[in-house]
């Protein structure tokens, strides 16, 4: 362990690198308790927890259901043709985190994933999968059909007779590869999600491989005590769902799961990064006194809710909460939170089997609404693409991953793929606009990069409000705000043009951080190249504030970095009054708000907006809190 992190270390440059340093604390005085051990990854924000460890695996991929397909051969081809494309893509990122493993893992698994690749390829498997979708199964049957078929000859031999001893080992082995394979590729033609949470401990810790945004939306926050993960980057949907759950976490632990068992006690601090495997019990002591100091400052902060988020010279900065999953209602109504910024509205897609109409989606929409009085609701249409997948929208042939799109993050996102599909958007903004007559609303639209993309989304909002009107139904008079995130560099050098087509801006910085540096905001690998607060991604928020200006329309800021109050006093200087994030970050942001000047705020960014190095941007920002 610890060699592994003293080579990570150098390797990247930085002795804190998260999710690399697996450090040995002590020596144990009692030998035959095991050592402590403390391992550091990337903090999500969200307390502290201590509990054992729940190893999750993967799901049981599904049965194939129906076996005789209704699309033609050469659809369920392609079907197949992508379930191996991605299969390929994932055994291909296993692999480059197998140089950070052990060494006796490395030859254990090297050789196996080579044995997988290998049957992902041209092979023997590929073939027969063709040959049973040509006679009319669906690909789900044909890979499960074909990879037993196989799986049952390496087990029986060329003669009949049983095999035995190392030869019958083997031929188990080589049988269980098969079915292994197989079972990938169903769980990527189904999309079922890779984890399995049966029998999860009540308080538990859930150490995981990996967890997807799906995984994430199905916790229950009230069973699972904190999550650690080996992969991951800080403002992924992983991420984000887990902050809005308000379960501690930590991502991007590597070599966690290295001879972890179920069981061991592991200490989380979701702020700092760090996880202690075996505390011993002085540093056990000390994690419970951590513990119920966390719980009395929330007690605090909790008082600060009926308190306005005014400056101390007098300026009011609007702090609204950013809304995942309408179980997240409660916490935001706990936490002062002047409305809601962001509804995400991917949770209404995001485990679904069927498309939510117009009803159902009318529902919810209604009822957070209704629920936030006469605070602002502001409704993001789905964002779909990138790292969100949707079995719904695959099923109903609403794909943005095609099979010549090899980078979704670049690819049918947002806008675009609604503008492809616009009966997708068409509901969805019948939905809100009906919802609309319940309180105060306003319609965001992701992912924008082309002022022609506006004016097609507020045609077809227009004529959907036509129609909705000669029906007779109610839907407010004027129409509900039409705003556009600001997500990539492309928008953001343009966002004085784009802010003439819409009543408001929303500045999303964690796309705009991760087009800008191209550095995937999911990925643990490239975590310490994705950084929010690089010159170029300030120069560009503080180019949008202008812009807004320019043009006197709103701006808010809502990615994950409103809700950092180290970032704060910077977010004012350069501009913004209104902030969105997560509900449990409010009280935070608010203490920070009510304790700052604008003047010194304002001299802060010009300070750091002249820097153009991390490391002094961060020194300033930590100068100016201790001051
Ligand atoms: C953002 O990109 O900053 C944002 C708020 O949108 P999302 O995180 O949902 O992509
Ligand atoms: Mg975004």
């Amino acid at each position: 362990m610890k060699e592994l992190a003293q080579s990570e270390s150098e390797k990247n440059g930085r002795e804190t690198t998260a999710g690399i340093r697996a450090l040995k604390r002590h020596g144990n005085e009692n030998r035959h308790a095991p050592d402590e051990l403390l391992f550091e990854g990337e903090p999500v924000g969200t307390g502290f927890a201590i509990g054992p460890a729940f190893i999750a695996g993967e799901a049981p991929a599904p049965e194939p259901g129906a076996r005789l397909s209704a699309l033609p051969p050469e659809q369920e081809r392609t079907r197949f043709n992508e379930a191996v494309g991605r299969s390929i893509t994932q055994l291909t990122k296993l692999r480059g985190r197998l140089a950070l493993l052990p060494e006796e893992s490395q030859v254990e698994i090297g050789p196996l994933l080579d044995v997988y690749q290998r049957m992902l390829g041209p092979s023997r498997l590929q073939r027969g999968v063709m040959a049973r979708i040509d006679e009319g199964l669906t690909a789900e049957a044909s890979v499960h059909d074909e990879t037993e078929a196989l799986a049952g000859t390496m087990l029986s031999s060329p003669g009949g007779e049983a095999l035995a001893g190392e030869e019958a080992a083997a031929a188990e082995r080589r049988a269980g590869e098969f079915r292994e394979i197989g079972r990938r590729l169903i769980r990527n033609l189904t999309r079922t999600p890779f984890l399995a949470l049966g029998h999860f401990p009540d308080g538990a810790v859930l150490v995981a491989e990996t967890l997807r945004p799906a995984d994430a939306a199905l916790i229950d926050p009230s069973r699972v005590g904190a999550v650690v993960l080996e992969s991951g980057g800080t403002t992924g949907h992983t991420a984000i769902m887990l902050r809005a759950l308000g379960i501690p976490s930590v991502l991007a632990v590597q070599g966690v799961l290295t001879d972890l068992a179920n069981g061991t006690t592991l200490v989380v601090n979701g702020d700092t990064g760090e996880v202690i495997r075996n505390p011993e019990p002085k540093t056990l002591r000390q994690a419970q006194r951590h513990v119920a100091a966390y719980a009395r400052e929330r007690q605090q902060l909790g008082r600060l809710k009926r308190l306005s988020s005014r400056m101390a010279s007098g300026e009011k900065i609007q702090l609204q909460a950013n809304l995942e999953l309408p179980a997240e209602l409660p916490l935001i109504a706990q936490s002062g939170a002047a409305g809601i910024g962001l509804l995400r509205t991917e949770f209404l897609f995001i485990n679904a089997e069927k498309l939510p109409d117009e009803a159902a989606q009318y529902e919810i929409y209604a009822s957070v609404v209704a629920a936030m009085g006469s605070d602002p609701t502001t409704i993001r249409v789905l964002d779909w693409g990138g790292e969100k997948q949707s079995e719904a929208l695959n099923r109903a042939g609403f794909s943005g991953d095609g099979e010549d799109n090899e980078n979704p993050a670049l690819g049918l996102r947002g806008i675009r793929l609604l503008l492809r599909y616009p009966a997708l958007l068409e509901t969805q903004f019948a939905a809100i606009l009906r919802a609309a007559a319940k309180g105060p609303v306003q319609i965001l639209l992701p992912m924008v990069t082309l002022a022609s993309e506006i004016e097609t989304a507020r045609e077809i909002y227009e004529r959907v409000a036509r129609r909705l009107k000669r029906k007779g139904v109610g839907i407010g008079d004027p129409l509900p705000p039409l705003g556009a995130m600001i997500e990539t560099p492309g928008a953001a050098l343009t966002a004085e043009a784009l802010a003439r087509y819409v009543d408001f801006l929303a500045i999303g910085t964690n796309d705009l951080t991760m087009y800008t540096l191209a550095t995937d905001r999911a990925s643990a690998e490239t975590a310490s190249l994705y950084d929010p607060l690089h010159p170029a991604v300030l120069m560009m928020i503080s180019g949008v504030v202008t812009a807004a200006l320019h043009e006197r329309k709103p701006v808010s800021l809502c990615g994950e970095i409103a809700g950092d109050p180290r970032i704060t006093p910077l977010l004012i200087g350069l501009g913004l009054r209104s902030l969105s994030m997560t509900a449990s970050a409010v009280p935070r942001v608010k203490q920070v708000v009510r304790s700052s000047r604008y003047e010194d705020c304002h001299m802060l960014a010009r300070r750091i907006l002249a820097e153009t190095d991390g490391t002094e941007i961060r020194r300033l920002l930590e100068e100016f809190r201790e001051a």
